[in-house]
Formats: C-alpha cells, sequence, structure tokens
C-alpha cells in the first residue's frame, strides 16, 4: 500500500524527444533543468576513464578502496568513517535502508529534496514533514517536530529546488539540539550536494562535525561542482558504528569502475572546481539580475540552480520548451507557480533569458 501511494519522481523527456515533439534541431536545445555542470565532466576524469575502459571485464573494487583512499587524504577523514554510493541518492536511501523499521517516522522540510520523501515512502516510513520558512528549512520547528518514533531527520544545505542556505551557527545550533534530548537515537543527515558552490565562509566543516556528533551523516556528491553526474557517485562521511550499519545494507558492487576512476580524478582537479565554482557564481548574477529586470520573484541561491516565480509556470515550461529552453517545473514539490533554473554557460543562461522574456510578453 504505501508503495502504490507513492507519486513518482517526474523525469523529463530526452532532448531528441522533445526536439522531435516540437519540430526543433536538437543541437539547438538548451537544457537547464537536471543542476548538472555546465562545463561538463573534467578532462582528466576523461582520461581516467579511457584508462579504466580497459579493465570492465572485472568487477568493480567493491570496497572502493582507491577512491576512499583519495576521499580520506583530501578531507583528512579516516577510510573506516567513509561509505560510497551510487551518487548521492544511493547514500540518503541507505540511511532510509539501514534505521527505518514498521511504525517509524521521518522528519524533513517543506520543499525539501524530494528523494527524502521516496526512499524513506517506500520504507513504511510516517512523514513528518515541517513547514518551510522564507522556502528554506525552519530548524528549530524541525527539532520540535522529532518525535520517540522518528529515527532520521534530512536536512539539505543548500537546499533543491529552492537554493535556500542555512548558517554554520543555525546547523551547530540544531545538532546540539538534537544531542541534548535525543542523543544517538535520530540520525540527522546533512546532504550537502550543492555545498562546492558555496562561498568557503559558508561551509560548514563536515569532518570537523561528524567526528562531535556520533548521529551524523554529511553525504557529498560527485554530480554537480565535480561534473559526473552521469556515471553516479556520491559519499558519506559518518562515524564508524553508523558507517559500519551503510555499509550492511549497501550492494557491494553499489560503484561501477569508471565512476570510482573519474572520481579520483575529478577530486584532485583543483582547477576544474575553481572553474566551475566561478562560472556558477557568474551565472547566478546573470539569471538574478534578468529575473530582477522582468520583475520576477525569485529566492537568492547558494547553490547551481534559482527558483523564479513565473505565475502560471505550467503554460510558460510549455512555452520555453517549444523555443527550445528546458528548465525544470516544481508543481510536484507543491510550487505550483515557480520555475527551476539551473545555472548554465553564459550564452546558455542568454538563451534562457531571452526566451522567458518573450514568453511573458505571450498572452495565455
Ligand atoms: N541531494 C540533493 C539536495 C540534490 O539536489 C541531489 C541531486 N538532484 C542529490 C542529493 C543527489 O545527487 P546525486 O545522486 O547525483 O549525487
Amino acid at each position: 500500500k504505501h508503495i502504490a501511494a507513492i507519486a513518482p519522481y517526474q523525469a523529463g523527456k530526452p532532448i531528441e524527444e522533445l526536439a522531435r515533439e516540437f519540430g526543433l534541431d536538437a543541437s539547438k536545445i538548451v537544457k537547464l533543468a537536471s543542476n548538472e555542470n555546465p562545463l561538463g565532466m573534467p578532462e582528466s576524469a576523461k582520461q581516467a576513464l579511457s584508462a579504466a575502459v580497459a579493465n570492465l571485464g572485472r568487477y568493480p573494487d567493491p570496497a572502493g578502496f582507491d577512491l576512499k583512499k583519495a576521499i580520506s587524504q583530501r578531507f583528512g577523514v579516516d577510510q573506516t568513517w567513509l561509505t560510497l554510493g551510487n551518487g548521492s541518492n544511493d547514500i540518503l536511501e541507505l540511511v532510509a535502508s539501514a534505521l527505518i523499521e514498521p511504525g517509524s517516522a521521518v522528519v524533513y522540510s517543506q520543499f525539501a529534496f524530494v528523494v527524502y520523501r521516496l526512499a524513506t515512502q517506500a520504507r513504511g516510513a510516517k512523514h513528518l514533514v515541517v513547514p518551510a520558512k522564507d522556502h528554506g528549512h525552519d530548524l528549530p520547528a524541525m527539532l520540535e517536530a522529532i518525535t520517540p518514533e522518528t529515527k532520521i531527520v534530512y536536512v539539505a544545505n543548500p537546499n533543491n529546488p529552492t537554493g535556500t542556505y542555512l548558517s554554520i551557527e543555525a546547523i551547530e545550533t540544531f545538532l546540539a539540539g538534537v544531542a541534548a534530548r535525543h542523543g544517538t537515537r535520530v540520525t540527522v543527515v546533512l546532504d550537502e550536494a550543492y555545498n562546492e558552490f558555496l562561498e568557503p565562509a559558508l561551509r560548514v566543516d563536515g569532518v570537523a562535525l561528524v567526528k562531535r556528533y556520533p548521529n551524523l551523516i554529511v553525504s557529498r556528491s560527485f554530480s554537480k561542482a565535480y561534473g559526473l553526474a552521469g556515471l553516479r557517485v556520491g559519499f558519506a562521511m559518518a562515524q564508524p558504528v553508523l558507517t559500519d550499519l551503510l555499509n550492511r545494507v549497501r550492494q557491494p558492487f553499489n560503484v561501477n569502475s569508471l565512476a570510482q576512476a573519474a572520481a579520483i580524478a575529478a577530486l584532485n582537479d583543483k582547477e576544474f572546481l575553481v572553474k566551475s565554482f566561478a562560472v556558477n557564481r557568474d551565472g547566478k548574477e546573470q539569471l538574478q539580475k534578468a529575473f530582477e529586470t522582468l520583475g520576477l520573484q525569485f529566492v537568492p541561491s547558494y547553490a547551481n540552480f534559482v527558483l523564479v516565480k513565473v505565475g502560471d509556470a505550467a503554460r510558460i515550461n510549455l512555452e520555453l520548451l517549444k523555443r527550445g529552453v528546458i528548465v525544470r517545473p516544481v508543481a510536484g514539490d507543491g510550487l505550483p507557480e515557480w520555475l527551476r533554473v539551473s545555472i548554465g554557460l553564459p550564452h546558455e543562461n542568454q538563451t534562457f533569458i531571452d526566451a522567458l522574456t518573450a514568453v511573458l510578453k505571450t498572452a495565455p
């Protein structure tokens, strides 16, 4: 019954299919819909992939030793504190698999990342959805929402689809509150898929936090700033007791060999990260300025996308599609008047802005 009640993840159509449907040139379509890195994958990762192809007749390293070693060195966290995932979505699911039992509840915010609902609903958990505050998480209210049945609290920072940010102090206060009231009975997942797009001074020190909080799991993604969305790789940092639990429910070969090899290369490619950050910062300014000029309300973003209020989002989205621009409607997230636009390269952002400007002039 609880599976039948799930509203499935709504995937967009492939570009070729859209081109056929709307009679467009597929090569001219601009896709700003999935918060991918507009620079694509780093060259360093491409080279690592070529080398890894030679070994595809064999299973991947089930423990991901080399990638864990690289993460361990890069972030200063012991390998026994790391779990690799098939994308960080996999991590979010592993937590649900490991901790949810019949009667369990989970806490997350209204407008939070959809996978918190999907992963936990599939396991029959009760959902305690806390109303958002200014589109972001209301952490004090989330602390109050924790019940004796609550096993997991998911916190996204920055959050998708809203792009909202929680301060280091707010997160610290929340973690201290959960620990003081519930000890290690409640696990907090701090989802930092967009962490690398934050100004360095705004980033929490995830390693320091997991050292202090035995009930904390920090998850990270290689899909965004590292440019490896198609390979599906992410990881979690947590103390060994929790890490051991995640490892028990993890499939042995959940991260394939190509993903492991490319992630090591991307992790060490500081230049690419710096460029990703700069492209994103400039693109964000370009989009947000355009929204101001157009008189559109938007949620100031801390991630690699912007949530903008356009009114009749279904109509505007369709008109954008007809003009070869793919963005993300978020009606399914409870935001029927808004669209989420991923930040692209300058010319892609401009194509979107021009199309939106034209569409807003068309009568409904
Ligand atoms: N967390 C958040 C907040 C996200 O927006 C996403 C990607 N949409 C993920 C996790 C998962 O990303 P991935 O599985 O590609 O690492």
